[in-house]
């Protein structure tokens, strides 16, 4: 099986799973337990909130553990309009986010506040003056996506926390598909808060964190117990916030290694006929191919290529299992039957040249067949 959707999920790293099993087996304490299994279930979840922010150049009180990006993601909007809204009810996001950012801000439009939608340049990009034309006295939030999941590409993060920050507006970045490939250092992000996620860092799935400075204020998540600084009550899930720092402490960035992978797939992509790259060919995650392939639906081509034993995408997974165009490709300004058409690739630290060589053939082979024309007419090789 050549598995090219790291971006959707990454396997488990089996010596994260090593970690994990104590926690999953006789270290079943709940950590608020005065007693000694309680007390070794605390340290656990307390050692891992520290690797994990030292990773992060933070310290243990500003890493807020959650059930992954969704929760961190939802948390940052809902939490933040609701801390904020007292000074004003505009909102400045992008065409771009995650459905875990977009749909909590149809959701306050609809409770009353004004959402901006920033829209991407045919690349992608979010230009940071963008931000800097959109901020108004009302200004109380923005969320950029750091990394977009379905093109990859890595927006300005630095330049807008510095342009919303001069104005005193608090910036939300979702993180989740930075953390393995590119710098995620609070301090060199700049952002206030910021989502991360295990499930997409060869760590357990049902994990993550919201990454929040000191002193930023944001109306708790979950009531009850008084777990996680009082801000997302409930008893932790041990096991998996151990795998998490486990994978944390993992990541080693081969940016070199899987940027040289990436090329080599897209140029090779792009010598089949009427095939075109998605997003930004240089500011993009070094794991990321995103492409349209024209006069093919992308449903098709992915069920053929899994009847070959090759895993894609068609942008981002989708709960229903029916593919709708792609947000992020109607916003670059694509037609919905061009955003129809699109195939993403996400490599992972065990890609290889031949399995994206192989990769290559196969999609080559299906894409003529689909189109019904033979291959050796049209090939441009
Ligand atoms: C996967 C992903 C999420 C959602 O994370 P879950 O842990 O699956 O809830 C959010 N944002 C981005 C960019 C992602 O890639």
């Amino acid at each position: 099986m050549v598995y090219l959707d790291y971006a959707a999920a990454t396997p488990l790293d089996p010596e994260v799973l090593k970690t994990m099993m104590p926690y999953l087996q006789d270290q079943y304490g709940n950590p608020s337990s005065i007693h000694q299994k309680g007390r070794e279930a605390r340290a656990a979840i307390e050692e891992s909130r520290t690797t994990i922010a030292d990773f992060f150049g933070c310290t243990p009180k500003e890493v807020v553990f959650t059930s992954g990006g969704t929760e961190s993601n939802n948390w940052a909007v809902f939490g933040l309009a609701e801390t904020l809204k007292g000074r004003g009810n505009h909102i400045i996001t992008t065409a771009i986010e995650h459905d875990s950012v977009l749909k909590p801000m149809e959701q306050l439009q609809d409770r009353g506040f004004e959402v901006m939608f920033l829209q991407p340049n045919k690349s992608g990009i979010i230009e940071p003056q963008q931000i800097a034309e959109a901020i108004t006295p009302k200004t109380i939030f923005a969320s950029i996506i750091y990394a977009n999941n379905e093109i990859g590409t890595i927006q300005d993060i630095p330049e807008i926390a510095k342009i919303l920050h001069e104005k005193n507006i608090l910036l939300h970045t979702d993180a989740c598909q930075a953390v393995n490939e590119i710098p995620t250092k609070m301090a060199d992000v700049g952002a206030d808060l910021m989502t991360i996620n295990s499930g997409k860092i060869y760590g357990p799935k049902g994990a993550g964190a919201l990454l929040i400075k000191e002193n930023t204020n944001i109306t708790p998540l979950l009531f009850g117990g008084g777990q996680e600084f009082r801000m997302r009550a409930g008893t932790e899930n041990v096991a998996a916030l151990v795998g998490f720092a486990a994978a944390i402490k993992k990541i080693q960035p081969e940016p070199l290694k899987t940027i040289r992978l990436r090329d080599h797939f897209i140029e090779q992509l792009l010598k089949i006929d009427g095939v075109t790259l998605n997003g930004h060919p240089k500011m993009r995650l070094p794991n990321n191919i995103n492409v349209s392939v024209e006069g093919v639906n992308n449903e098709s081509l992915l069920v053929r290529l899994d009847m070959e034993g090759i895993a894609a995408s068609a942008g981002s997974a989708c709960s229903s299992g029916s593919i709708e165009p792609s947000h992020v490709l109607l916003a670059l300004g694509q037609t919905k039957e061009q955003a129809a058409t699109s195939i993403r690739f996400s490599l992972g630290k065990d890609t290889t040249k031949e399995q994206i060589d192989k990769t290559v053939e196969k999609f080559t082979q299906i894409i003529y067949d689909l189109r019904g024309t033979k291959r050796e007419q049209t090939d441009k090789q």
